[in-house]
């Protein structure tokens, strides 16, 4: 399984004008960096979607459904409204969800709101969640216990090691993006250095997050491989060894054995 995974982008956000307008193109272009799988992450009901029809043409991509915690303008979700966009085999998890408290479009009450009806929905699907959460630590790691959350992954991970550590005693994985290629984020390649290879899962968050050396350029799911090659620096390990082991992680959280 020497491929890798882009276990978290927004397909529907890039700009396909580099690939002559076909998504079919795009994937194949990651592919020439390794990147055989993709996971779609929906950001609002509307575009969960747009994300679920994308996962359905593609065999090569899923989709998860949720209701970003910053996102302030159209419907909100329930948890039977989740659960039937999420009633799909291509549908492997719920949200993005969790909470943001770097930016305030939302309150953190209803942010919270939020976070427990889309743990709701993922423990009635029995499918995990992806959990977006920054500067909230502690609301976040009270809601996860509180609920009893074992299965999902803190994603696009730029907060503390003692975070990470409480996700991993929790079960959760961690998701690296492209943050841990930037100048500024040493503190954040320490966290790296620290969590073991068998729980991280790597990503893009593309079109936003472009790594090193192509930022101000747009991101695309074949930029999965500068994370994972990041990771094999930083472990001192080949680049082979982080790919095996995240998308085993990755089939493994997304219970994708035999697919
Ligand atoms: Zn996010
Ligand atoms: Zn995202």
């Amino acid at each position: 399984m020497t491929y890798l995974i882009d276990s978290h982008c927004h397909l529907d956000r890039l700009d396909l004008n580099a690939f002559g307008g076909s998504l079919t193109t795009l994937l194949k272009e990651a592919e020439k960096f390794d990147v055989k799988r993709v996971l779609c992450v929906g950001v609002d009901l509307e575009n969960s979607k747009t994300v679920k029809e994308i996962a359905q043409q593609f065999t090569n991509v899923y989709a998860s459904v949720g209701l970003h915690p910053s996102e302030d303008k159209g419907e909100e979700a329930t948890v039977e409204r989740l659960i039937d966009l999420g009633t799909d085999p291509k549908v492997v998890a719920i949200g993005e969800t969790g909470l943001d408290y770097h930016y305030e479009y939302t309150s953190q009450e209803l942010q919270q709101e939020r976070f427990v009806i889309h743990i709701k929905a993922a423990q009635a699907l029995k499918k995990p969640l992806i959990i977006h959460t920054r500067k909230a630590e502690d609301d976040t790691l009270t809601l996860l216990k509180k609920h009893q959350v074992h299965a999902g992954v803190f994603h696009c991970f730029t907060e503390s090691y003692e975070m990470a550590s409480a996700g991993l005693d929790l079960g959760l994985y961690i998701s690296f993006s492209g943050i841990i290629t930037f100048k500024n984020a040493e503190a954040l390649r320490m966290v790296v250095k620290k969590i073991p290879l068998e729980r991280i899962l790597v990503e893009t968050d593309a079109p936003y997050l472009t790594p090193v050396p192509y930022r101000g350029k747009a991101n695309f799911p074949g930029y999965t491989r500068l994370v994972a090659e990041c990771i094999a620096g930083l472990k001192g390990i080949k680049y082979e060894e982080v790919a095996e082991i995240t998308t085993h992680n990755f089939i493994n959280l997304f219970k994708l054995e035999g697919t």
